[in-house]
């Protein structure tokens, strides 16, 4: 089994996805990863996609304006001996919840802290969803090229506000004007940091041992500091423990300036060394290995296409066994139908073209006319259903006003099936013919009233609602749960799939809810079907 080429294909792939709060610097990262994967031969080709702008006014232009794109979604490149998936986790106004259902999508994922801000809000959110799996967690600390907090302090605030043993692999040697690079714990080498070269593909100078001549001569008046530091550190951290940092327990923690482009490299090792490659599933039914040959995947994303050519939305399918290959039939479970693949997107960063095959671990795109859904599974026929992509619980809610009030079925089954690709959640409440909107980034309000006087001919407004934030209710005790449900029918709620949902107005009222109702289980997350 092990050397059958799936086996092989498979166990070169790293599919992983950055994890950060806005203006950490992953977009530098992810060109810097570029680079290095040979993908582009400048930094900064990232970033000038997103000044691309185009005048249209529809919803898939505003998706545009804002660098939105589905080539960027999944960047694939080789490295080394491996083959890395990058999946792209939208972050500023483009965040959603396929920022956080990405995230079941990979098998480890990158932290990139802000050095001077440290663990920020959004970092804390994602680190939540990363916890649903367990996925293994690589640390990067970035911009040393200016001041930073104090590195301990930081490692420490990873392990008590992040929950996780923090190991630090390198440590760094001042940091602003004065960062010389850092220090390699385990191997006993500087890596020497030079300023200049963030552009552009380098090989750092390493310095062999910390009692070198060499290295106090590098080091100069920082010398006797950092010696002293580094035997506290010693100390006091963690060492880096594989199995640990595979079950999510313990993350290895860089330093470095993705800017200045140092770092970066260490990282991309640390991640074709220690994460692990594509992961077994499960489904309902059985869990599903990568090298089974038959082909599995599920869809984690839909987003819609930017190429005018192909004005539909891609629904992105993350392999989970065998093999694809231009134009094989794919089973469609929940719809019982056949599909023919022949034009597949592909996401190798080089060329972006269609590709003729792709293995467990990759993502490819289907071309979507709405038959396919968040959750969807395809297979080779086999009659299965993956678990684990979620519907996360909205973190903004808009009242839902029709201008034209003779269109309020309409307006329902747009939302309803806006809802259905996951970007946004509809509820109704139990006591009133209100409709709330829910959704994890404020984007998707605009793109949702776009799309529905676009698709659906309905024209909406939103209004401000005391709601901060949903759960999905459920009980194994029925009485418990009918008593609840009279009790609390002001708050009370059903979704888009049907399902109870408590609107809670404050986070103090939800803490009471769940202390005063022990029996009932308030979930921040709901399964797919
Ligand atoms: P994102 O919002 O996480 O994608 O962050 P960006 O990559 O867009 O970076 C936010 C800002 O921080 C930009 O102005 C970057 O140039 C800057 N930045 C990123 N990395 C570094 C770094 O290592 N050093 C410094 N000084 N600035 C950085």
């Amino acid at each position: 089994m092990s050397n059958s080429p799936i086996a092989k294909e498979v166990g070169k792939r790293r599919t992983f996805a950055i994890i950060s709060h806005p203006d950490a610097g992953k977009t530098t990262i992810t060109e810097r990863l570029l680079l290095m994967g040979q993908a582009i031969s400048v930094a900064g080709t990232v970033k000038s996609r997103k000044s691309d702008r185009h005048a249209t006014s529809d919803w898939m232009a505003m998706e545009k304006e804002r660098g939105i794109s589905v080539t960027t979604s999944v960047m694939q490149f080789p490295y080394r001996d491996g083959m890395i998936n990058l999946l792209d986790t939208p972050g500023h106004e483009d965040f959603s919840e396929d920022t956080y259902r990405t995230l079941t999508a990979v098998d480890s994922a990158l932290m990139v802290l802000d050095g001077g801000k440290g663990v920020e809000p959004r970092t804390i959110a994602l680190m939540d969803v990363c916890r649903l799996r367990d996925t293994p967690i690589v640390s990067f600390v970035n911009k040393l090229d200016r001041d930073i907090r104090d590195p301990i302090e930081l490692l420490d605030e990873i392990e008590e506000v992040l929950n996780i043993k923090a190991a630090p692999i390198t440590w760094p040697i001042g940091c602003y004007r004065d960062f010389k690079g850092v220090y390699h714990l385990s191997r006993d080498c500087i890596i020497v940091y030079e300023p200049g070269h963030g552009h552009e593909r380098t090989e750092s100078k390493i310095i062999e041992r910390l009692d070198s001549a060499e290295a106090r001569a590098h080091l100069g008046d920082l010398y006797d500091d950092f010696v002293e530091q580094l035997e506290l550190v010693q100390g006091a951290c963690h060492e880096f423990d594989q199995a640990a940092f595979l079950k999510g327990e313990m993350t290895p923690v860089f330093f470095g300036t993705a800017l200045g482009n140092f770092g970066v490299d260490q990282v991309l090792d640390a991640v074709v060394d220690w994460a692990p490659p594509p992961q077994s599933r499960d489904s309902h039914e059985r869990t599903v290995e990568p090298v089974e040959a038959p082909f599995t995947g599920f869809v984690f994303k839909i987003q819609a296409n930017m190429d005018p050519k192909h004005r539909d939305r891609i629904a992105f399918v993350r392999i989970c066994s065998g093999r694809y290959e231009k134009g094989m039939k794919l089973h469609h479970v929940r719809t019982g139908k056949d599909v023919r693949i022949a034009d597949a997107l592909t996401f190798f960063a080089a060329e972006r073209e269609h590709l003729e095959e792709a293995w467990a671990g990759d993502i490819i795109g289907l071309h979507n006319h709405g038959t396919i859904q968040i959750g969807d599974t395809f297979t080779e026929g086999e009659k299965i259903g993956f678990t684990g992509i979620p519907h996360f619980a909205p973190e903004l809610f808009r009242r839902v006003r029709l201008k034209d009030p003779l269109k309020s079925k309409q307006l329902r089954q747009g939302l309803q099936e806006l809802a259905e690709e996951g970007a946004t959640q509809v509820f109704f409440p139990e006591r009133n013919n209100d409709i709330i909107l829910g959704a994890v980034g404020v984007l998707q309000f605009d793109v949702v009233a776009a799309r529905l006087k676009q698709e659906y001919k309905v024209e909406c407004l939103y209004e401000p609602i005391n709601v901060w934030s949903a759960r999905w209710v459920e009980s194994g005790d029925r009485k418990k749960l009918e008593e609840f449900s009279n009790k609390a029918t002001d708050n009370l709620a059903v979704d888009g799939g049907g399902h109870l949902t408590y609107l809670a107005p404050t986070r103090v009222n939800l803490s009471l809810m769940e202390e005063r109702w022990p029996d009932i289980k308030f979930r921040a997350t709901r399964e797919h079907h």
